[in-house]
């Protein structure tokens, strides 16, 4: 018998495992659905990869969940998703997908464990935002470099703060941090925007924002806590280090799907096509949360789309068992 990462045993290499609903990732969007596959008695099971909860795990404490006065930490809350997904029956594998073939039903999903048949798949496989690959952010992810203003941005109240980027995200989380910091200071390594012409002015009228552009981070300084970005100017190569409390960073996002490629409709992103009612180009296939919307990146917004995924899974199920 062979055991994964869980400890739990396994099925052997080589063997093959038919499920109802399988559903890849393990963030809100996909143990979201588990909960709803999970209490229509389908028994699914969810591929959480290895890093259980995918972003919102990273993140310091959720305060826009609804039922969390208080605010809830990020890992604990997919603690709570997990537990309340596997009470009613999902099984939860610590295993990742390594090739899908969507091409007949049952699809054909091999893990480094297994290899499912799953009658109907939830697509819950998010999406990571780009980073700059810097010396410092790695190292201080979550001690003052984020990706996420509306989860981190109380964090920097009266403090100094640097944004990265120059589009529609950078200039709207710069403006959302306007409730917080002191100062903002967006570094882009243009001089022209790709952002919006309404965010660009709300932004350049707005007096805690400034710009410095034509300049890229190439360094984040700081032992526990960010103290300093080490900026280039990208035109006449001088460099010199200015001092700030957190460096927020939104520079795009890019969804897990590749996977999928030639498989499913996707945008020139690689965001699988959707609609309201979650389903892809295939019949039986679902997608929820960050795989299929950039838009929202939100915690309610993709346990949303797990469910709905999860209710048009069960119906699909139901439609096909008649
Ligand atoms: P984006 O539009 O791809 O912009 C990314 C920005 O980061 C660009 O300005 C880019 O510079 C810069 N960048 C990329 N790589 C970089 C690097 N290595 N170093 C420094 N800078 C780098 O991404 P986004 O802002 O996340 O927006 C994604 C999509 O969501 C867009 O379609 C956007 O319109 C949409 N969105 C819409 C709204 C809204 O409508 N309210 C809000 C957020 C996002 P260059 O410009 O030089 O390429």
């Amino acid at each position: 018998m062979n055991f994964n990462l869980t400890g739990f045993p396994t099925e052997a290499p080589g063997s093959e495992q038919t499920v109802n609903v399988l559903i890849l990732g393990s963030g809100p969007a996909g143990l979201a659905a588990a909960l709803y596959a999970a209490r229509a008695s389908l028994a699914p099971v969810v591929l959480a990869g290895m890093n259980l909860g995918g972003q919102v795990s990273l993140t310091h404490m959720v305060e826009n969940y609804p039922g969390f006065p208080e605010g809830v930490g990020g890992s604990q809350l997919v603690e709570l998703f997990q537990k309340q997904a596997e009470h009613f029956g999902a099984r939860v594998e610590f295993d990742t997908a390594t090739e899908i073939d969507l091409s007949s039903r049952p699809f054909r999903v091999k893990t480094y464990v297994t290899t499912y048949l799953a009658d109907s798949l939830v697509i819950a496989t998010g999406a990571d935002p780009v980073h700059l690959n810097i010396p410092g952010e790695r190292e201080l992810t979550g001690r003052g470099v984020s990706y996420c203003a509306t989860c981190d941005g109380w964090f920097f109240k009266d403090k100094d703060v640097v944004v990265v980027g120059g589009g529609d995200s950078a200039l709207e989380e710069g403006i959302f941090l306007t409730r917080f910091a002191k100062s903002i200071t967006i570094v882009h390594r243009r001089d022209a925007f790709r952002a919006g012409a309404i965010l660009q002015k709300r932004a350049a009228e707005h007096l805690k924002i400034k710009f410095l552009l034509n300049s890229i981070p190439t360094a984040i300084i700081g032992e526990n806590a960010v103290v300093a970005t080490r900026l280039k100017n990208v035109i006449t190569g001088e460099e010199r280090e200015l001092p700030t409390d957190g460096v927020f960073i939104f520079i795009g996002h890019s969804p897990n799907t590749q996977l999928f490629k030639g498989q499913l409709a996707m945008d020139e992103r690689g965001y699988i096509q959707t609609d309201l009612l979650m389903h892809t180009s295939v019949p039986g296939a679902f997608v929820a949360g960050e795989a299929g919307d950039p838009n929202h990146r939100q915690v309610i917004t993709s346990a949303g789309m797990g469910a709905a995924a999860a209710m048009q899974a069960i119906r699909f199920l139901e439609e096909l068992s008649h």
